[in-house]
């Protein structure tokens, strides 16, 4: 394919620098019937191989990182990472992927709506008033309204119906309002706490930008069942967003400068284990040190130090052979759905299985497609309305047939996506974090009244 653009442009910037990580695929296809995108469009381009011969094309110079083939097919990957859990020849996708969309956006500048949502991350001024004025409307009902009523078609209005569904999505469920068959709190009666445990160690969170904002109640839910689960949690001052939306979005200097931001945050505080209760945000720091070995040799180390200090809250509570304290029972039926970058970004799989299962009476339903994209992927579901929406759309008719009234899942964007179709479809089903539920079985058997 002809190109006019310049030499330096045409080799791919930091793509080329990784030729040889694009050389280990050997095009086996193995990966396309785990891609969403392909699944569902059935075009090579939109499959992980594609896009893999699309970088490929860039570095050699053979296609210009401006064109619609390089720029359309890489805009339409979820950066799910599916792929990268079923590959044999151990292809880095969502390495390769975070350069390849550097070289994209440094090409052509990302749409509007990308730029403004990515961009008030990053402003504290700008973001925590919007933060602000979405909790006040929020809590005055009208998002959950508008889900409902407004017309989903059309793009302006469809976006601004998913919008309104995911901050409605983002509210905590009220007390009683998860059906509970007639089992309700009846139950706990009589139930003895089981004693505290000895102390494990000293530990931090990372509270997140979204995370901090909409979902305060998972942070202070987990503080909570650390210290009953006897782990001592220290408060980091100067931390702030984790960077993962903007590595995703190729705006790799910015994620650069909230890593070490972070690392500078964390390191002092000589803690154990950084937790994260945001799948998004722990994949990103465990990327840490790869993130920074590429223009800041100097921050290597400390990358290291905090992303090998990284561990999601359901493997500290319930990995290595770990058992959570046993709460009271919560007899609910629960669904878990798999967040992408718990399970293919950091592979971590069973423990918030095994955290569920730890809850007496609760009843976990099996749901098809529970390891599959939920067609959030970040700002996805609101940029991409149509494929993101036909993606969501499977994920609500498997919660429909699994019969659950709650989904469990450990990521605030799948929180709200799940949650927005499942209102946007009428199904009354709640999508909360797995250690919401613990916090409700610990809040329900009295634990906390000796931590
Ligand atoms: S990315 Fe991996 S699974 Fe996919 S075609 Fe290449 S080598 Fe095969
Ligand atoms: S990251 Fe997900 S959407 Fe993108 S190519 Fe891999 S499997 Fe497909």
């Amino acid at each position: 394919m002809a190109s006019d653009v310049q030499p330096e442009a045409r080799l791919g910037g930091a793509l080329a620098r990784q030729a040889e990580r694009l050389s280990h695929c050997v095009h086996c296809g193995f990966c396309l019937p785990a891609c969403p995108t392909y699944t569902r469009l059935g075009d090579e381009a939109d499959s992980p191989r594609g896009r893999l011969h699309l970088m490929g094309a860039v570095v050699e110079g053979r296609l210009a990182p401006d064109s619609a083939a390089f720029q359309e097919h890489l805009d339409r990957c979820l950066g799910c990472r599916a792929c990268e859990s079923v590959c044999p020849s151990g292809v880095e996708y969502g390495f390769l992927l975070e350069r390849a969309r550097e070289v994209a956006v440094n090409a052509r500048p990302p749409s509007l709506l990308q730029r403004f949502l990515l961009g008030a991350v990053e402003r504290p001024l700008l973001f925590r008033p919007w933060m602000w004025g979405s909790r006040l409307l929020r809590a005055t009902g009208l998002p959950a309204l508008l889900a409902r009523r407004l017309p989903g078609r059309g793009r302006v209005l469809g976006t601004l119906r998913l919008g309104m569904a995911m901050l409605a999505a983002s509210a905590p469920a009220r007390p009683g309002e998860v059906d509970e068959g007639g089992r309700g709190e009846a139950g706990a009666q009589g139930v003895s706490p089981e004693s505290p445990p000895e102390p494990r160690g000293r530990v931090a969170i990372l509270r997140g930008c979204v995370q901090d904002q909409l979902f305060r109640r998972v942070n202070r839910a987990t503080v909570r069942v650390l210290e009953a689960n006897g782990w001592e949690v220290v408060e980091v001052s100067g931390q702030g967003c984790c960077g993962a939306l903007h590595a995703h979005g190729g705006r790799l200097s910015e994620a650069r400068a909230m890593a070490r931001r972070n690392v500078g945050a964390f390191q002092p505080s000589r803690v154990d284990h950084v937790v994260l209760n945001a799948a998004g945000c722990g994949a990103a720091m465990r990327e840490y040190p790869h993130l920074l070995e590429e223009d800041d040799p100097g921050a290597v180390e400390g990358g290291r130090w905090l992303g090998s200090r990284v561990l999601d809250v359901s493997e500290l509570l319930a990995g290595n052979g770990r058992r959570p304290r046993t709460g009271a029972p919560v007899p609910w039926q629960v669904a878990y759905d798999a967040p992408c970058h718990l399970l293919h970004g950091q592979r971590v799989a069973h423990p918030p299985l095994r955290l569920l299962r730890s809850i007496p009476a609760l009843e976990l339903r099996e749901m098809e497609g529970a390891d599959e994209c939920c067609g959030g992927a970040g700002v996805y579901g609101l940029t991409h309305l149509e494929l993101g929406g036909r993606i969501g759309g499977d994920k609500v008719e498997a919660v429909r047939r699994s019969g659950a009234r709650v989904v469990a899942t450990g990521n605030p964007g799948c929180i709200m996506q799940i949650g927005a179709g499942l209102r946007m479809a009428g199904i009354r089903a709640h999508v909360m974090h797995p250690i919401e539920i613990l916090d409700e079985s610990y809040r329900r058997s009295g634990i906390y009244r000796d931590t």
